[in-house]
């Protein structure tokens, strides 16, 4: 399916928060009303065809989320969902249904490979130093017996003789509303348009066969959650010689309980109790890199919730060799326990202060 020529809503005439029950409501009085044996639209057929398409979006809350999402029923091109990754080789349907990369003109989109997503999971740690990591998946790869054309003595491939090279063939469906003429890949091409006299007996003239991969990937230094990298090439090998697919890294960078990461600061807690914060005091604190270990300066009357900022302490910034803060965040608990004679020394300050310390205090010592 080619990029929607108009908006899906307005085809069928429904708000954008159109119940299911509304949607088929609204293309089933399209339907009568366009359909192709009772209208005497000259234009009626396409515009049948566009409300079938809009329906068969809209009636499918998946693809209705995508295109919603996405503006395209079969979600973001380029990006398939995590669900697919490593799952092995698609259907034969699946990879020869529509992988639009976007508006490269009229290229039959099928025949560039897949691209396709693979997850690393790395800690907090590892995102401060960068690391490299191995993943394993399998792919269809260029097969290496016919170099990726396809033909098994070499030769170049040609016009299918049953579509004439249009890759497309039309067939007269019959749906609930009558018989509808529709396109779809030519069977004996795959949709390509081209074929191949002496396919290779190995990839039985596809160029590509299923192979098993192992890539390095580097994590960069200061790689942000969710950030994504592509490999150019690693996804799946094109139809015969085509371009292949990439291969789309995504970070996911895991929580680490001693911090909560804000961008490039790292804010971590305090613990002092309240004489502490009452006389200020340094405390020491790891860092995120290994063995890091430092200061922090908590001045005297610091109260539960101030933040303290050490520069440069933070997590190393993505490309620039610079470091964000550290921002610890002061939680108070109880004083330690006092001797009486201790208790009443602080009481007979905080007297001179007009402090409403109980006067049973003053009888301690009597
Ligand atoms: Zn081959
Ligand atoms: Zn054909």
């Amino acid at each position: 399916m080619s990029a929607p020529e108009r908006d899906y809503y307005e085809v069928l005439g429904v708000a954008r928060d159109a119940s299911a029950s509304d949607v088929k409501h609204a293309f089933l009085g399209k339907a009568r009303e366009l359909h192709p044996d009772v209208s005497n639209d000259p234009d009626a057929e396409a515009k049948f065809k566009e409300v079938n398409e809009a329906y068969s979006v809209l009636s499918d809350p998946r693809r209705r989320q995508n295109y919603d999402r996405y503006g395209d029923a079969d979600g973001p091109s380029g990006f398939g969902s995590m669900d697919d990754i490593f799952g092995g080789f698609g259907s034969m349907a699946d990879i020869f249904s529509d992988f639009f990369g976007g508006g490269q003109g009229r290229r039959p989109a099928r025949s560039r490979g897949r691209d396709m997503t693979a997850r690393i999971r790395v800690s907090l740690a590892e995102a401060a130093t960068g690391a490299t990591r191995t993943i394993a998946y399998d792919r269809l790869g260029v097969c290496d017996d016919c170099h990726g054309t396809g033909s098994a003595d070499g030769s170049e491939p040609e016009p299918c003789p049953v579509c004439g090279g249009t890759g497309m063939r039309t067939v007269v469906q019959s749906t609930i509303l009558g018989r509808m003429q529709t396109s779809v890949p030519c069977d004996e091409c795959h949709g390509t348009g081209f074929v191949v006299e002496d396919p290779c007996p190995t990839c039985d003239g596809q160029g590509r066969v299923p192979t098993h991969e192992v890539v390095e990937v580097v994590v960069p230094v200061g790689v942000r959650n969710g950030e994504t990298q592509r490999m150019e090439g690693l996804g799946e090998a094109g139809w015969r010689g085509e371009r292949a697919g990439d291969l789309v890294v995504e970070f996911e960078v895991l929580g680490d309980p001693r911090f909560v990461r804000r961008n490039d600061d790292l804010a971590a807690e305090l613990a002092i109790d309240a004489l502490e914060a009452l006389c200020g005091c340094n405390v020491e604190v790891e860092g995120i890199l290994e063995d890091e270990r430092f200061f922090v300066e908590v001045p005297a009357g610091s109260l539960e919730g101030d933040q303290i900022r050490v520069e440069s302490r933070g997590m190393p910034r993505r490309g620039s060799g610079g470091r964000g803060d550290f921002i610890g965040v002061v939680s108070v608990s109880a004083p330690p326990e006092l001797s009486d004679d201790e208790l009443e020394t602080i009481a007979s300050i905080s007297r001179a202060h007009g402090g409403r310390v109980p006067a049973s205090l003053s009888g301690v010592q009597a």
